[in-house]
């Protein structure tokens, strides 16, 4: 094949004003770390486009990891042409034969980014249509539907010349809206949560509550897998996993049993606004949704959302079930969050929870008990790992040297 670069479009990007360059810079970086098994490769961006330089390396390969990145609208594998009529005619030639099938029809999609060049969008047309339809027998025109695109960029610097585009996973650059902490159980909800989230741009480090020994080393490994599939997207993974087990078992011991999950919920709350802090994170996130149960009605979501001020962000409060389990297939995190082991929720479940707590009621079962120690104490406890795409590296005091 005749391709020597991809060309990528930006798509939401370029309604960012001056925030572009910004854009511009981490959706590189991301790229770059995302092709550091392809050496030869280089990109090159510019504010319009951005360039993957195969030097050599597979197209179709680099196609596969770019479908995955954030902030690209859409992307074709193309070759760059000095802007030089014969030149284009001649590559346009090469390349559509070389994909020319039986029965093919074919458009050409021109578009003149640099009004100095000396033909028009309709010349251009014109010129190299005739041109393929003169030199490939059987070859036929079709505007509205055809089989290859051929599409003539002419910018300032030169002519790109490609035949396909394909769609790109859309959102914003990884970074680009800041960071949040992502409350990470081992269910279906929070990873697909935390994709959402990852695709407007936003870095997310997960919290996991944990309460060993009522939960197994396995429903740990569950998230630390969850996790891996989500280091998956940006490269990299930032886990804080908290001992919960002393603070589970004082609620059980202090608060009405009926009350248990709401107190919970603002203990889990309150700790993951603590870490947030330390992270210097501006949002929670959660994969809370509407409806499904007990905790997840306004009533109880009002009720737990009174220990913090912070920005809940819930990117599944309006998405349904089977919409949310076919995200997770796509991102690969259904299989792992069917997994049958417990979480710390489900082991102290109460039988019957309320559905419509009363804020001012768990306020005053809480207040018999100082919780704010052993909230400080178990943010001191917690074991911090860091996830990258495929590998995994279990220091806390690396975190520092990563961002
Ligand atoms: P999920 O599928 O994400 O577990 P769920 O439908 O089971 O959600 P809940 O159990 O009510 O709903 O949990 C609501 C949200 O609370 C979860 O999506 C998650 O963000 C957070 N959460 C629940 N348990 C934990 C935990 N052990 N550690 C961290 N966050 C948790
Ligand atoms: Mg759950």
């Amino acid at each position: 094949m005749m391709y020597d670069r991809i060309l990528i479009r930006y798509g939401e990007l370029s309604t960012k004003g001056r925030n572009r360059k910004i854009f511009v810079d981490k959706l590189r970086k991301t790229i770059e770390k995302a092709l550091i098994s392809f050496p030869l490769a280089k990109v090159e961006a510019k504010r319009e486009r951005m360039y993957v330089i195969l030097n050599g390396e597979n197209p179709e390969e680099i196609t596969t990891v770019l479908k995955n990145i954030f902030g690209i609208q859409s992307f074709s594998p193309a070759i760059k042409l000095e802007r030089d009529i014969d030149t284009i005619k001649e590559a346009a030639l090469q390349l559509v034969s070389s994909l020319y099938k039986e029965g093919n029809t074919f458009k050409i999609s021109a578009r003149r980014a640099d009004k100095s060049f000396s033909l028009d969008t309709g010349e251009i047309n014109y010129l190299f249509g005739s041109h393929l339809l003169k030199n490939i027998p059987g070859l036929k025109v079709d505007v509205k539907n055809p089989t290859i695109n051929v599409q003539i960029e002419v910018r300032s610097e030169a002519v790109y010349l490609s035949c396909e585009n394909i769609a790109g996973a859309g959102g914003l650059p990884a970074g680009t809206s800041g960071k949040a902490m992502l409350m990470l159980s081992g269910g279906l909800d929070s990873p697909v949560a935390g994709y959402l989230s990852m695709k407007r741009g936003l870095e997310l480090e997960g919290v996991h509550f944990f309460s060993p020994p009522f939960t197994s080393e396995r429903a740990k490994q569950k998230v630390i897998d969850l996790s891996s599939k989500l280091a998956n997207i940006n490269g990299h993974f930032v886990l804080h996993i908290v001992p919960f087990t002393e603070i589970q078992q004082l609620i059980h011991k202090q608060i009405p049993e009926n009350y248990t999950m709401t107190a919970t919920r603002r203990l889990m709350l309150r700790i993951t606004d603590e870490i947030r802090k330390r992270q210097e994170a501006l949002a929670i996130v959660t994969g809370e949704s509407l409806g499904q149960v007990a905790s997840q009605t306004l009533e109880s979501m009002y009720a737990i959302n009174d220990v913090t001020n912070t920005p809940i962000l819930r990117p599944l409060i309006t998405v349904d079930k089977s919409e949310i389990i076919d995200i997770a297939q796509k991102i690969e995190t259904h299989d792992i969050s069917i997994r049958p082991y417990e979480d710390c929720c489900t082991v102290f479940v109460p039988s019957l929870p309320k559905t419509k707590p009363k804020k001012e009621k768990v306020q005053y079962y809480e207040s018999f008990v100082d919780f704010e120690p052993m909230i400080q104490q178990a943010v001191e406890k917690v074991e911090t790992i860091i996830l990258k795409r495929n590998v995994r590296i279990d220091q806390s005091e690396e975190i520092n040297s990563l961002f």
